[in-house]
C-alpha cells in the first residue's frame, strides 16, 4: 500500500506572518491524519516554516532548486543549502519553471538525480498541454518527459521519487481532469514506469494528480486506485480549506 502524499504549493505568494499562522492552525486540523503533508513555499520562507512545523506531522518542501552544490549562479538556492534547512522535498519541474523559465526534461533529470543525492526528495511534475491532449499525443508526450526525468537514476533512487501528473490545462483554471480521465492517465504514466523499473517498483512509487484540487473534489480523485495523492495550488493558500483537503 502507497502512503498518500498531499502537498501544497504556494507558489510566489505567502509571507511570514500569515505563514505561521497557517502552519499552527494546520498542525491542530492534520495532527491524526495518516496521509503525508507537505507544505512547498517560497524559499524565503523555508526555514521559518520549518522552524514552526517542528515536532508536528508537516513536512516543509521548495519549490525549485539548482542541480550544482554551489557556484556562480546568481539567485539560485542549492541541495546542501536546502538540506542545511533539514528540507524533506523539493517539487521539480512544475509547468510554471518549464513555461517560464526554460527547464527542459534534461535540467529536471539532473536537479532529480542531485536532490537524491542531498537526501531531498523530489516531487517530479510532468504534464500536457490542452493543445497536446486534443491532438492525441498525451500518452507519448508524458511517455517522453518520464523516462527522460528518470534517465540514469537506479532502482533505489526511483523509490525516493514522487511524480505529480498535472495537466497544464487545469492548472488555476478550476478545471480539473474527471476523477477517471486522471486516474487512466496516472496508470499509463505507472504502465511506463513498469516498463523501466518493472513491476515492484512501479507499484511502489506515488503518483499524485494536479490542477484545480479543492475540497469538493478531492475525494473523488483520491478514490481513484492509482491515484496517491494531490499537489494542490490555489487551495492550499488558506489552512482551511487545505486540510478539509488532507482530511477528505
Ligand atoms: P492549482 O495548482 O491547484 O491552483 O490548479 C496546482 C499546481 O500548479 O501545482
Amino acid at each position: 500500500m502507497r502512503l498518500p502524499i498531499i502537498a501544497g504549493n504556494w507558489k510566489m505568494h505567502m509571507t511570514k506572518n500569515g505563514a505561521v499562522e497557517f502552519i499552527k492552525e494546520l498542525e491542530k486540523e492534520v495532527k491524526d491524519t495518516d496521509v503525508e503533508v507537505v507544505i512547498c513555499p517560497p524559499a524565503t520562507l523555508l526555514n521559518i516554516l520549518k522552524e514552526a512545523a517542528k515536532g508536528t506531522n508537516i513536512k516543509i518542501g521548495a519549490q525549485n532548486m539548482h542541480w550544482e552544490k554551489q557556484g556562480a549562479f546568481t539567485g539560485e538556492v542549492s541541495p546542501i543549502m536546502l538540506k542545511d534547512l533539514d528540507i524533506d522535498y523539493c517539487i521539480i519541474g512544475h509547468s510554471e519553471r518549464r513555461q517560464y523559465f526554460g527547464e527542459t526534461n534534461e535540467t529536471v533529470n539532473k536537479k532529480i538525480k542531485s536532490a537524491i543525492d542531498h537526501g531531498i526528495n523530489p516531487i517530479v511534475c510532468i504534464g500536457e498541454t490542452l493543445e497536446v491532449r486534443k491532438a492525441g499525443n498525451t500518452n507519448s508526450l508524458l511517455k517522453e518527459q518520464v523516462t527522460e526525468a528518470f534517465k540514469n537514476i537506479t532502482d533505489e533512487e526511483a523509490k525516493k521519487i514522487v511524480v505529480a501528473y498535472e495537466p497544464i490545462w487545469a492548472i488555476g483554471t478550476g478545471e480539473t481532469a474527471t476523477p477517471e480521465m486522471a486516474n487512466e492517465t496516472i496508470a499509463y504514466i505507472r504502465e511506463v514506469i513498469k516498463d523501466l523499473y518493472g513491476e515492484d517498483i512501479s507499484e511502489e512509487i506515488r503518483i499524485q494528480y494536479g490542477g484545480s484540487v479543492k475540497p469538493s473534489n478531492v475525494q473523488e480523485l483520491m478514490n481513484q486506485e492509482d491515484i496517491d495523492g494531490a499537489l494542490v495550488g490555489g487551495a492550499s493558500l488558506k489552512a482551511d480549506s487545505f486540510s478539509q483537503i488532507v482530511n477528505f
